[in-house]
């Protein structure tokens, strides 16, 4: 199933993002994630793609097969394209047809350290506008409430994203945020700049002072008060730190419901018990099955 035709239900979208094991540990690990994560049933799973270089991209396409085998939940490989070319990319596309895996995040990514990067493929757009011509996969794209760290503006970057749907990416998903203020600016702008595909909103649950600390480092997202707050307080009692994140990302998840937001996308860390606290927190609020 392609991930546009889940927003007919008459609820929001709620979907894990997971990545592969590190090179250091069996790919076998994922399996106890995916088992307590399958339980609670979201409407898809998506894969990250070598993040920080740690998987070759057969691990994220074996555990999308496993996702959609196994567990009967739709899948999304993420791909990206800095480092790819168009003949990596169709080698990608033939192996994921064949595993009958019907939807793909299409990503420019970053440019690995020591690696060179390749140029049939210079940003997102060109990535999806190359999967379009060549299948019929369902493609998605990533957008950035709080802009883009190599955009000079919101306006500029949207232009940009324009440019993305145009090229068919059919369904977004936000980078991470913890102000929903600047998700709902972001929307109404997005909207306005005449992009009507479904959006999720990315939220990344606390779970460590150096994990937030590091995202956003790399992400820039503003951290509001009653956030900043929460991490002093509880910074050097993980539990409570733990347990304050799952509220933070409830409280948010509700919000953005009650806001008529598209879909929740939870970058679940393979963190199944964060998961699974959140996702039984909001399942009468988001109307979900568990
Ligand atoms: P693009 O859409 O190409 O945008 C990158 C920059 O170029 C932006 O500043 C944009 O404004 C500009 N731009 C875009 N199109 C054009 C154009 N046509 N002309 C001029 N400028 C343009 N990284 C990984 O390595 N693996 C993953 O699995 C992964 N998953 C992610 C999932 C989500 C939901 C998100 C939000 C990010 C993910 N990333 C992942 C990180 C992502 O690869 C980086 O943020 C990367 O810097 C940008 O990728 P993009 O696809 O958004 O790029």
């Amino acid at each position: 199933m392609k991930i546009t035709e889940m927003f007919n239900k008459n609820r929001p979208v709620l979907s894990f993002e997971v990545f592969p094991p590190k090179k250091t540990s069996p790919i076998e690990s994922i399996s106890e994630v995916l088992d307590e994560l399958g339980q609670l049933k979201p409407d898809f799973i998506s894969v990250t793609y070598g993040a920080a270089g740690n998987a070759a991209n057969t691990d994220t396409i074996d555990i999308c097969e496993k996702i959609k085998k196994k567990y009967g939940i739709e899948s999304m490989a993420h791909l990206t394209c800095v480092h790819a070319t168009r003949e990596s990319v169709d080698i990608i596309l033939e192996d994921l047809k064949k595993r009958d895996i019907t939807n793909i995040l299409a990503l420019r990514g970053d440019i690995v350290e020591g690696m060179e990067p390749q140029k049939d493929f210079l940003h997102a757009s060109d990535l999806a506008e190359y999967i379009k011509a060549k299948s019929d996969i369902g493609v998605s794209g990533a957008c950035y409430p709080e802009v883009h760290m190599e955009a000079d503006s919101m306006r500029e970057d949207i232009a940009n994203l324009k440019i993305k749907v145009d090229a068919g990416v059919e369904h977004l998903v936000s980078q991470l945020f913890f102000d929903n203020n600047c998700f709902y600016d972001f929307i109404e702008k997005v909207r306005i700049a005449g992009i009507n595909v479904p959006v999720e909103a990315g939220i990344m649950p606390v779970t460590s002072k150096k994990q937030i600390e590091r995202m956003v480092s790399m992400c820039g997202a503003s951290l509001p008060a009653k956030f900043s707050k929460v991490m002093q307080r509880f910074e050097n009692n993980p539990e409570a730190l733990r347990d304050a994140g799952i509220a933070y990302a409830i409280d948010q998840i509700i919000d953005l419901v009650a806001n008529g937001v598209d879909g929740v996308h939870i970058y679940t860390m393979n963190n199944p018990y964060i998961a699974r606290k959140i996702s039984e927190g909001v399942k009468n609020v988001i109307g979900h099955d568990i």
